[in-house]
């Protein structure tokens, strides 16, 4: 089938299609599928292998038995939208207006999505950290914008201040954050988080944050830019329920921010999917209003995942960056001798039975270069499967140097 040119143009440049014209498949797909014809152990796609709590689960199914299947309002069910609000409250001190502030998506990916449409013309520039989740690249590209990057350094995935300063300019409409960060793991510091603010402030740009990690951290609780003084104004605030109860197929995702903005991206999200997940709004609603201990607990057992994934990747002879939030850990295979990701991630599953991605994924070529050898592996998986995963990668013998296979 062929699709108008003017279109294609677009989404080439937004990394959607390959130079031969053909559909690009996300590196999640791609890796997936890898997995399902392999059988090996997928810590490729962010996806957890157990349920989330049953009070969630039997909402869901309790909206459906009770008739909650027809459309839900535009902006999300009443309800959610308060619980949204609670939440915000609980957590981060923040008073938003359920009626006002408060905007429910499909994913995050849509509320990024109707975000960048609503705020940007096309040309205007958008500021993300480097390597970024890959749905940015492309949305950025379908609004029209212009993406540049800020590059995120090892060994532990910081930026540097002044790259952050010379890469916001009156041109930049979005600072576009990820904070806990995928692919790194990394949780941005204070400081930066500030200089954002700051930024933004001198140069009249929205701030989008995307927080959808936000309960899964393993050191410092998390900040939301929204909270730092100054930033409420500006920001929209966006978080999703895949990540906190295991939901990731139900897409139900939501947004805070200030009333004109959330106007603004209503008047784009009601021609993207109009609403959706009816009988999904209210389990949200129970999940976000579950006790503190169901939000600590479930970043303590992830913890204890990822400390055995760690383990068991630098025992196989991995040098492995720290992950302190997200369910993602960064592991360099250069010291087994493997010196390109992309080569050694198709290789894996026959090599060790398991499946990673390669961190080239998220980053564009001049980055991606410096991190040749970074593979990304999902730890949300049991116990017993990342143990069985750590065993197959001890098995990994190390390849003569220059060798990549
Ligand atoms: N942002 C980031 C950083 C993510 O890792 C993901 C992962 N799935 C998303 C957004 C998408 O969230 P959702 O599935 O709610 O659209
Ligand atoms: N966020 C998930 C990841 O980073 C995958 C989402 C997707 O497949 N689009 O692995």
């Amino acid at each position: 089938m062929t699709v108008s040119g003017s279109w294609q143009a677009a989404a080439r440049g937004a990394g959607l299609l390959g130079t031969d014209g053909r559909i690009a498949a996300t590196i999640f797909a791609e890796m997936s599928a890898l997995a399902a014809s392999t059988g090996a152990i997928n810590l490729g796609q962010g996806f957890p292998d157990e349920d989330g709590p049953s009070e969630v689960l039997d909402t869901a199914i309790g909206a459906i038995r009770a008739g909650v299947n027809q459309y839900p309002p535009g902006l999300g069910l009443p309800d959610l939208r308060a619980a949204i609000a609670e939440h915000q409250a609980r957590f981060y001190g923040l008073t938003v207006d359920p009626e006002r502030e408060v905007l429910v998506t499909a994913g995050a990916t849509e509320a990024i999505a109707a975000s960048l449409l609503a705020l940007l013309e096309p040309g205007d520039e958008v500021v993300t950290f480097e390597p970024f989740y890959d749905a940015y690249g492309g949305l950025i590209g379908l609004a029209g914008g212009v993406h540049r990057t800020v590059p995120l350094h090892l060994p532990d995935f910081r930026p540097d201040p002044e790259e952050l300063r010379r890469a916001v300019t009156d041109r930049t409409r979005v600072i576009l954050v990820n904070n806990p960060h995928n692919p790194t793991g990394t949780v941005l510091p204070r400081e930066t988080l500030e200089l954002v603010v700051e930024l933004a402030h001198r140069h009249d740009a929205v701030i989008v944050t995307d927080e959808v990690y936000e309960h899964l951290t393993f050191g410092p609780r998390h900040v939301p830019i929204a909270s730092l003084p100054g930033a409420r104004a500006r920001t929209v605030t966006i978080s999703s329920g895949g990540k906190t109860f295991n939901t990731t197929g139900w897409k139900v995702g939501w947004l805070t921010a200030p009333a004109e903005l959330v106007t603004a991206i209503l008047a784009v999200k009601q021609f993207l999917t109009y609403v959706n997940g009816a009988p999904f709004q209210p389990a949200m609603a129970v999940g976000l209003r579950l006790g503190d201990d169901f939000f600590t607990g479930i970043a303590r057992d992830l913890r204890h995942k990822r400390d055995v994934l760690s383990e068991g990747l630098r025992a196989a002879g991995f040098t492995v960056s720290p992950s302190d939030g997200t369910y993602f850990v960064v592991a360099d295979a250069a010291p087994l001798g493997y010196s390109d990701a992309v080569e050694f991630c198709q290789a894996l599953p026959g090599l060790a039975g398991v499946v990673a991605v390669p961190l080239s994924a998220f980053c564009r070529d001049a980055y991606a270069a410096s991190t040749a050898s970074l593979v990304r592996f999902a730890f949300c998986k049991r116990v017993d499967v990342l143990e069985q995963a750590a065993a197959r990668l001890a098995g990994l013998r190390p390849q003569p140097s220059g060798s990549t296979r």
